[in-house]
């Protein structure tokens, strides 16, 4: 308990700092690209600066992703909810991943009458889409990515050391036979910045953004590794409060009709 604690306020005067970076760097790169916008304007495609000024125009966007992914984690960003089915999230979502990702076999699993939850969709399919990316990079040889969807009901217990309520959650698994993570690896994955990918090829911004985003919808995440073998995330987010209400009294009257 001690470690979680110590873990959570880490992450918190992370995103304390993260955010306040992020924010000021996001105005900067907002004035170079309205500056850029306009010199753009009044130039001709011919000009011998156009293709030099649409790659500074690009890599500015490029920035901008960025920094809005460091306010994810900082903060959640920007934020509309809507009541949604998360088996229709998984399924658009991992349809369009496995177009484009053919070498590796997607198995899905749903939870029948799903419980709404109340979510911003947007944000939700990045999420999935960071999980999918980094499970497809976990296994270059290809491999096996399960997702599957379940109803949960989360007791006090469970949810303490998160600081979220007890109750009924939607719970979303992501599971990969990939190469896994070492105990150290597993202790960081959710910093911002944290990465073990060489290169350019990782930003470790995706589960840093991932983890704000979710944090902000009241869930969850956790994470299962097993060096060699693979890994599993998975996502809780709370049924809507209609939901809840329900469950409740489908349970009162579960409990009645036993007496
Ligand atoms: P990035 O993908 O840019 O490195 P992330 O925040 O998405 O940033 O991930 C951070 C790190 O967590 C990765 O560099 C990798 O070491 C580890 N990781 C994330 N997902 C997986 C996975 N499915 N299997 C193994 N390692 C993973």
């Amino acid at each position: 308990l001690e470690a979680q604690l110590h873990k959570i306020q880490r992450m918190e005067s992370l995103g304390t700092l993260a955010g306040g970076i992020a924010h000021n760097f996001n105005n900067l790169l907002m004035g170079i690209l309205g500056n850029i916008s306009l010199i753009l304007l009044n130039k001709n495609p011919s000009h011998p600066d156009y293709e030099k000024l649409k790659n500074v125009e690009h890599l500015v966007q490029e920035g901008a992703k960025l920094s809005q992914e460091l306010l994810d984690f900082a903060r959640g960003g920007k934020f509309q909810v809507e009541p949604t089915d998360l088996n229709k999230v998984v399924k658009r979502s991992s349809d369009m991943f496995a177009q484009t990702k053919r070498q590796i076999k997607i198995y899905t699993k749903f939870q029948k009458d799903i419980w709404t939850v109340e979510v911003d969709v947007g944000q939700i399919e990045q999420v999935l889409l960071n999980l999918y990316i980094n499970a497809w990079q976990a296994m270059p040889g290809g491999g096996e990515l399960y997702l599957e969807t379940q109803n949960i009901t989360l007791d006090e217990n469970y949810v303490r050391p998160f600081k979220v309520k007890p109750g009924p959650y939607v719970k979303i698994s992501v599971t990969d036979t990939g190469v896994g993570m070492d105990e150290t690896t597993k202790q960081r994955i959710f910093e911002p910045f944290f990465t073990t990918k060489e290169g350019n090829r990782g930003t470790g911004l995706g589960l840093a953004s991932a983890y704000g985003i979710i944090k902000n919808h009241g869930g969850i995440i956790t994470v299962y590794s097993e060096k060699g073998r693979g890994t599993t995330f998975n996502i809780y987010f709370p049924a809507s409060e209609k939901e809840a209400i329900k469950q409740e009294k489908l349970a009162e009257g579960v409990l009645k009709g036993g007496e």
